[in-house]
C-alpha cells in the first residue's frame, strides 16, 4: 500500500504545485507508515522527485497522453492506484487536477475533498482542513470511504525537502478508445508569458490605469519581475485586457507568493480571488481604498509616477 501522488509537468518541468503534492503525500505516508508513489506522464528525468518525498515513480510514456486528457489521465491514475493498492491519492488544485479529480474519485469509488490545507491527524477518522467561502473560513471534512482523493491547495502546505531518491518504473495502463472521447485538438498558448495559475508573482491592474494604452508599464514591471499580468473584472469587461487575466470571485483565483495590485480599489469580489496569495502590495492614490486593509504593504500615490520608478529600481538588482 502506498500513497499515490499525481505529478504534473509542463514543458519538461515539474509544476511547483505538484512538488507540494509530493511533500504532502510524504507526510500522509509517514502518518500511515508507508511510502509515496508518484505518477508522471511523459516525463523524462524524474530524479528530482526523490527530494520531495517520492519513493517510487511510475512513468507513463504514451504519445497519446502528450496533452492533458482528463478521462484518459483519470483512468491511468486509477490503474496506478489499483497496482499500488493506494488508499490515498493526492492531486493539486490546478485546473487540470480539478477536472480530473472527480472523475478519478468515481473510478475509485472514493470520497474527494478539494482545497485541503492540512495533513489529517490520523488515518481514522481521516479528517482534513479545507478552505471555504473563497478562503474566508475553514471547514473540517471527514472522508470515510476506503479510498480517499485529496486535492491540496497551492501554497498552503509548501515544499518540504527530504533526503531520498526515487526509483523509476515504466507503467503502461490499458487505455481504450472510450478514454479519448473528448480530445483537445489545439492548444493556443500565449508564448513566453507566465500564466496566472502558476505564477509566483502577479502584477495586476485596475480601472485606475484609465485605459488599455497605459498597460505598458504593467507589462514592463511584470517582465522585470518574471511575473504574470492580471486585472480586475471591469478592465476585462471593457476589453482593455483579455478575460483570461480577470482575477476574483468570478474570475481566476491567484495563489502567488506576491500579488501587486495597481489602481484596484479592493472590492470584496476582487479580494475573494486573491486571498490565498502570501504577500499583497497595493499602489493606489486613494488612502481610503479598501485594498489597503487587506494589504501587507501599501503605497499611497499616483501609479503613473510610482510604477515606472519602481521598475527602474528593480532593474538595478
Ligand atoms: P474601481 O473600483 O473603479 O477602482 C479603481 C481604483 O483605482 C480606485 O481605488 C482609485 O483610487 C484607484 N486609482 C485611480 N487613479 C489612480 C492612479 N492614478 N494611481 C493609483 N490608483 C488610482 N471584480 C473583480 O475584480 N473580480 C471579480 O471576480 C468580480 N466579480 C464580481 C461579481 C459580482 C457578482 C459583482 C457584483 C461584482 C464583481 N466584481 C468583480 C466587481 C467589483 O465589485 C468591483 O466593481 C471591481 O473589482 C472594481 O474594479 P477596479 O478596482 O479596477 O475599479
Amino acid at each position: 500500500m502506498s500513497v499515490l501522488a499525481y505529478i504534473e509537468s509542463e514543458e519538461g518541468k515539474f509544476k511547483k504545485a505538484s512538488l507540494e503534492v509530493a511533500s504532502y503525500a510524504k507526510e500522509v505516508a509517514q502518518m500511515l507508515g508507508t511510502t509515496v508513489t508518484g505518477v508522471t506522464f511523459n516525463a523524462e528525468d524524474v530524479s528530482e522527485l526523490g527530494t520531495y518525498g517520492v519513493d517510487k515513480v511510475l512513468k507513463i510514456n504514451n504519445s497519446k497522453l502528450k496533452d492533458f486528457n482528463a478521462e484518459a489521465y483519470a483512468d491511468a491514475l486509477k490503474q496506478a492506484a489499483d497496482k499500488e493498492d493506494s488508499k490515498v491519492v493526492v492531486v493539486s488544485q490546478s485546473a487540470d487536477s480539478k477536472y480530473l479529480a472527480p472523475l478519478l474519485a468515481v473510478h475509485l469509488n472514493a470520497g474527494y475533498a478539494s482545497n485541503v490545507v492540512s495533513i489529517p491527524e490520523s488515518a481514522s477518522p481521516f479528517v482534513v482542513k479545507r478552505t471555504a467561502f473563497t478562503n474566508k473560513a475553514f471547514n473540517f471534512t471527514k472522508i470515510s470511504t476506503d479510498i480517499k482523493v485529496v486535492g491540496v491547495s497551492k501554497n498552503a502546505f509548501g515544499l518540504k525537502e527530504v533526503e531520498g531518491a526515487a526509483t523509476a518504473e515504466d507503467f503502461s495502463p490499458n487505455l481504450s478508445e472510450e478514454d479519448f472521447s473528448v480530445n483537445v485538438t489545439n492548444v493556443d498558448k500565449a508564448k513566453d508569458k507566465v500564466t496566472i495559475a502558476d505564477a509566483e508573482i502577479v502584477v495586476s491592474g485596475g480601472r485606475g490605469l484609465k485605459g488599455p494604452e497605459n498597460w505598458g508599464m504593467i507589462e514592463d514591471l511584470a517582465e522585470t519581475l518574471g511575473a504574470a499580468t492580471a486585472c480586475s473584472k471591469p478592465v476585462s469587461d471593457m476589453g482593455w485586457r483579455p478575460h483570461s487575466e480577470h482575477v476574483g470571485q468570478t474570475g481566476k483565483p491567484v495563489a502567488s507568493n506576491l500579488y501587486i495590485a495597481i489602481g484596484i480599489s479592493g472590492a470584496i469580489q476582487h479580494l475573494a480571488g486573491i486571498n490565498s496569495s502570501k504577500v499583497k502590495v497595493v499602489i493606489n492614490n486613494d488612502p481610503e481604498a479598501p485594498f489597503f486593509k487587506a494589504a501587507d504593504y501599501g503605497v499611497v500615490g499616483d501609479a503613473f509616477e510610482i510604477v515606472p520608478k519602481l521598475n527602474e529600481k528593480l532593474k538595478e538588482f
